[in-house]
């Protein structure tokens, strides 16, 4: 199979960060280790894991099977629930970079904002201390809202660089995404396809996918790029990864990306960032 080069974007603390990535949830090590040492045989760099997918260790291995240097890699993981707080977190932040073997994290997210808990600030002063001692070299949040990022602004004056959040042509959160767009951070699309792969089965998504002939999974993902969103598609076979990867050599019209935006239902399938509970 032929290697994709996959291009970044440059986020608001300077660093690059590849425009596509690979989703590990929920692989459990031994998958993660094949399926990861496959992608960056690919040409994906950007590695989607977290410390509640349990796949940490397997992630950790394939970067170092691999042929392709620790520092070519963009390593995002995630801070457990149960590590909330900020000496909470900087012990899970420790138990991540054990589990993976590695000597810095590329990019350390606050998985869930847990508000009814009240301690994702203390929580984010601990990633502002992980960024500053360089273990964590870009920090940013997943599941969180503008109001909940413009309190971490607010108490500590450190702006996330990426929001991850779901996002998928029956959920395109276009309000959020153009805050983020507006407030310089990077919206980072989780389950990309939505409901499974829902949103492959769309027939306006079947029809730009014949007109181009791409799959749907390639018309979504171009979708999320042509968007400014860096989207982390799943996939455990490497045919597929390989298909997904593939989304740089065409371009939607505004017309197609149009008929997309109107797919929106409202329909989310994760949990709600409000009340979602995670341990
Ligand atoms: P995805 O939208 O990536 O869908 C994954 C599913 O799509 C799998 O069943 C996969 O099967 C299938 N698939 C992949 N490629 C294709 C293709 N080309 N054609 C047809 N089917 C395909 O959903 P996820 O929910 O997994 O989200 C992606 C990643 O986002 C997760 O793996 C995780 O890393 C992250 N995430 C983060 C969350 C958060 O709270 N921050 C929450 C949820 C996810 P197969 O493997 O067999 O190819």
């Amino acid at each position: 199979m032929t290697m994709t080069s996959v291009p970044t974007v440059r986020l608001s603390d300077g660093r690059l960060m590849p425009r596509l990535g690979l989703g590990t949830y929920p692989m459990d090590d031994a998958t993660a280790r094949t399926a990861v040492r496959g992608a960056l045989g690919l040409g994906y760099r950007l590695i989607d894991t977290a410390a509640s997918y349990g796949n940490e260790a397997g992630v950790g291995q394939a970067v170092a099977d691999s042929p392709v240097p620790r520092e070519e890699v963009f390593l995002v993981t995630k801070l457990r629930g149960a590590r909330h707080g900020f000496e909470e977190a900087l012990r899970g932040f420790e138990e991540s970079r054990a589990a993976l073997g590695v000597g810095y994290v590329d990019l350390y997210l606050i998985h869930w904002p847990l508000p009814c808990r009240r301690k994702y600030v203390d929580a984010w002063r601990a990633l502002i201390e992980l960024r500053e001692r360089g273990l964590a070299r870009s920090i940013g949040v997943s599941n969180f809202t503008p109001a909940m990022i413009e309190r971490l602004v607010a108490e500590t004056g450190v702006r996330p660089v990426v929001n991850q959040i779901e996002m998928h042509p029956s959920f395109t959160q276009e309000a959020t995404h153009i805050w983020h767009a507006d407030h310089g951070i990077v919206t980072m699309s989780y389950s990309p396809f939505g409901r499974g792969t829902g949103g492959t089965r769309i027939p306006e998504v079947v029809r730009i996918a014949e007109a181009h002939d791409r799959t749907p999974a390639q018309i979504v993902l171009r979708w999320h790029v042509q968007s400014g969103a860096v989207p982390i598609p799943k996939s455990s076979c490497e045919e597929r990864m390989a298909e997904n990867i593939d989304v740089f050599g065409f371009e939607l019209s505004g017309e197609e990306m149009a008929r997309i935006d109107a797919q929106d239902s409202g329909d989310r399938q994760q949990g709600d960032p409000d009340v979602h509970e995670e341990f």
